[in-house]
């Protein structure tokens, strides 16, 4: 996409935001008639995500031209996601122990109907997941985990086979090609898609008042999580200038992924645009097309956060004063939760599972977040996909190195 495009784009994608805000705020419900355009944009990025996931894989992992550089960029890569998820889980656990946002919460009568239905996720599914018994069934329900994998796994048979392998790849390097050049194109119904996501979005929440008041209900914890989303979105722009060596520009160069996560709320869905911002900030291909379609499943820094602080936030609301052994559990099965979590609306909401049992919390506390957890999803999500464009910086910094490695 031309530069002058990208900026113009960004500017009408700021406002779409601040747009869908303000209308969502003041007429309510009656936003909900835009709803469907959302939902046309959403379905569009959507409908992208399998052959692009699938292409860009084999792609990426074929264009390493070594395998055995697949192991050390696999090290890195998992290397990054853990330190940064871990990071993020302390983080959380520091904000919710100094703010305190449970403490004197009212327990309403918990909505634990509406949570049953969510459904429940244990560790042993996590790990089962990664494996697909049918591919097909895993592609129509959207199910990226295990179809990664077999795309890791079939690139690096592909590269041991010679020549008859090469069709193969050349048609999964066009076809990732042509994926890229349809992003580009959807990009430009972005403004709309996230205005009529965000405004319908609010207005079914009832506008402006009736959110502000569920708001207040639990507004030290929504503090509490946006200021440990704040915290750990600086940490990684530490990293990207530390690290990475890169500055600003590439943070305005991924903005208009980052707006999308936060219009969707969803990192699958937003994908795509991740994947051509990076492209377009420069980043080698081989991280792009390795790192973000990976990371956005299984790197999920503000879901990771966002687990830690509301098991807490939940303990503090039922008087339950946990030991800092329970803490070292939360913060284990909230990384693993935070893995665990698809990149989806509220995914997030359905693995804390994970955590409230490990350490015996009340899963009716969960009623307790549902009404503002679209709501703060909207900002975990564009931390989610924010740790994947930082991976992705990383391991394009490291890329020279590994090349230097394998070919002494
Ligand atoms: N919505 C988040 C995502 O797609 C997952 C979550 O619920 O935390 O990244």
């Amino acid at each position: 996409m031309p530069h002058k495009h990208a900026i113009g784009l960004l500017a009408a994608i700021v406002i779409a935001v601040i747009a869908g805000g303000l209308m969502g705020w003041v007429y309510g419900p009656a936003m909900v008639a835009v709803e469907w355009l959302g939902k046309l944009f959403l379905n569009g990025l959507k409908m992208l995500i399998l052959p692009l996931i699938v292409a860009a894989v084999v792609s990426g992992v074929a264009s390493l031209g070594d395998i055995r550089k697949l192991g050390r960029i696999g090290a890195i890569t998992v290397g990054y996601f853990l330190a940064t998820t871990g990071l993020a889980v302390m983080i959380g656990l520091i904000v919710v122990n100094l703010i305190k946002p449970g403490v004197g919460v009212v327990l309403g009568a918990a909505a634990a109907d509406t949570f049953a239905a969510k459904g429940e996720v244990g560790v042993s599914d996590i790990l089962l997941s990664l494996v697909s018994p049918n591919l097909v069934d895993s592609a129509a329900r959207t199910d990226l985990l295990p179809l990664i994998l077999f795309s890791i796994l079939l690139s690096a048979a592909l590269t041991t086979i010679g020549k008859v392998g090469e069709p193969v790849i050349a048609f999964f390097n066009g076809l990732n090609e042509a994926m890229m050049k349809l992003v580009t194109w959807f990009m430009y119904f972005a403004p709309m898609g996230i205005f009529a996501l965000i405004a319908s979005r609010l207005g079914r929440a009832g506008g402006g008042d009736a959110f502000f008041a569920e708001l207040q209900a639990v507004g030290l914890h929504v503090v509490t999580v946006l200021t440990g989303l704040g915290i750990h979105t600086a940490l990684l722009i530490v990293i990207l200038m530390v690290v990475a060596r890169r500055g600003f520009g590439f943070i305005r160069e991924m903005l208009r992924a980052l707006l999308t996560a936060f219009g969707t709320a969803s990192s699958s869905a937003t994908l795509p645009l991740t994947m051509e911002c990076a492209t377009e900030a420069g980043l080698d291909q081989r991280a792009v097309r390795f790192v973000i379609p990976l990371g956005s499943t299984v790197n999920m820094n503000g879901t990771a956060l966002y687990e830690a602080c509301a098991a807490l936030f939940i303990a503090q609301a039922y008087g339950i004063d946990l030991s800092l052994g329970a803490q070292v559990i939360i913060f284990l099965t909230a990384t693993l939760a935070a893995i665990g979590a698809a990149g989806i609306p509220e995914a997030g909401l359905v693995t804390m599972v994970i955590v409230l049992k490990a350490v015996g919390l009340p899963l009716e506390g969960i009623g307790l977040l549902l009404a503002v957890d679209w709501f703060l999803d909207r900002f975990r999500t564009t931390v989610n996909v924010w740790g994947d464009a930082v991976g992705a910086a990383v391991l394009h910094r490291f890329l020279p190195d590994i090349n230097r490695e394998t070919h002494p």
